[in-house]
């Protein structure tokens, strides 16, 4: 870690991010923690292997012997993509997603051939888009890479029109017609379609436009779902690799007594999570390293100036870094996974404010 650029990117955090917002605390905001100071965690911890691997077969698949004509076997396609059991969205083994305008997504396919141990690639992948059931169309600049079992490209961020509220994005994965090969073999075969939904959240209404309000400036292309689904107890929100920032909306209902400033602090938590994916990349592969850079920087000590807030069971430092960034924004502690954020922690934070790795 670099002191400089931490220092700097504390500094310009600072004069980044809303100071109204941090002007605008509850009284308590900022104060010492009492015994009789009320503290839930923010939101479902953040779990980076919460999303089950579904390996493909190989791609190799041999047809089984004696059960299929030559005729048919003649006419199998030399490459071909295995079903959307297998399809992932930025790395993770499902094929549909929400997603804020103005992000874009790492699309995957399985491929397989029938054509023995040396198969005859396509010499070019390309994806194809369709809006709103619409016509497939090639999105220009994108290249799949054939790995040994998936297909992978990224499509380009997708922003919704304005005045729109939101639009549906299938995507696929196209192959350049072989050249080589069985003749009746040459095609063009496209995967089965993974659908992204995306918001615009200049279209925000109600406790969605509430949500995303303190975010806006800070992860402008998030997207607010407001659900319960994978939220318990007191916990009040999470960021998943599905549908992004879930805030539980209805449970805030419930707490007349928590400060309006509290409740919006748990869209600024999240928002920091979604800045810790999309710093190392966007994709499940950028989990790893994110993770192990939390444990290196945030760690569990107690303010050596006062009392610390006890650590909630599951306090991790990936969580801790999100409450740190949050503290950042808006320093008041109603809901926290305790600990204690020491410079060092803070200025690590600010980075993932301004779009970098800690
Ligand atoms: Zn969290």
């Amino acid at each position: 870690m670099h002191a400089r650029r931490l220092t700097t990117a504390l500094a310009a955090a600072a004069v980044v991010l809303s100071p109204t917002f941090v002007a605008a605390g509850p009284a308590g905001a900022g104060q010492p923690e009492g015994r009789t100071a009320q503290h839930r965690a923010p939101d479902t911890a953040l779990m980076t292997r919460d999303v089950p691997q579904v390996d493909p077969p190989a791609p190799l698949a041999r047809p089984a012997a004696g059960r299929t004509t030559s005729e048919r076997a003649a006419r199998r396609p030399l490459f071909a993509f295995w079903g959307s059991k297998y399809n992932r969205i930025d790395g993770f083994a499902f094929s549909t997603a929400l997603r804020g305008s103005g992000t874009s997504v790492q699309v995957e396919a399985a491929w397989k051939t029938y054509r023995g141990v040396r198969p005859i690639l396509p010499r070019k992948v390309f994806v194809q888009a369709r809006v709103d059931g619409g016509k497939w169309r090639r999105l220009s600049g994108t290249k799949g890479k054939i790995g040994k079992q998936h297909v992978v490209a990224r499509a380009p961020a997708h922003v919704v029109p304005a005045g729109v509220v939101a639009q549906t994005v299938d995507y696929r994965l196209k192959t350049k017609k072989i050249k080589k090969g069985p003749r009746r073999a040459r095609r063009s075969v496209a995967s089965k379609p993974v659908t992204v939904t995306f918001d615009n959240q200049a279209m925000y209404t109600g406790d969605q436009a509430r949500f995303y309000a303190p975010i806006a400036q800070l992860c402008p292309n998030a997207n607010i779902h407001i659900d319960t689904t994978g939220i318990t107890g007191d916990r009040t929100g999470v960021f998943s690799w599905q549908n992004g920032i879930t805030i539980d909306a209805a449970t805030f209902a419930t707490r007349v007594d928590e400060p309006e400033i509290s409740k919006l602090g748990t869209s600024i938590h999240e928002c920091a999570h979604m800045k810790q994916f999309y710093n190392w990349g966007g994709t499940r592969e950028g989990l790893p390293a994110m993770e192990a850079r939390s444990a290196a920087v945030f760690v569990a000590d107690d303010d050596p100036a006062g009392p610390t807030v006890p650590m909630a069971p599951d306090w991790v430092p990936l969580e801790h870094a999100a409450d740190c960034a949050k503290e950042l924004i808006s320093p008041e502690r109603y809901r926290t996974y305790g600990g204690y954020c020491n410079p060092a922690e803070y200025a690590a934070a600010g980075l993932l404010w301004q779009n970098q790795q800690y």
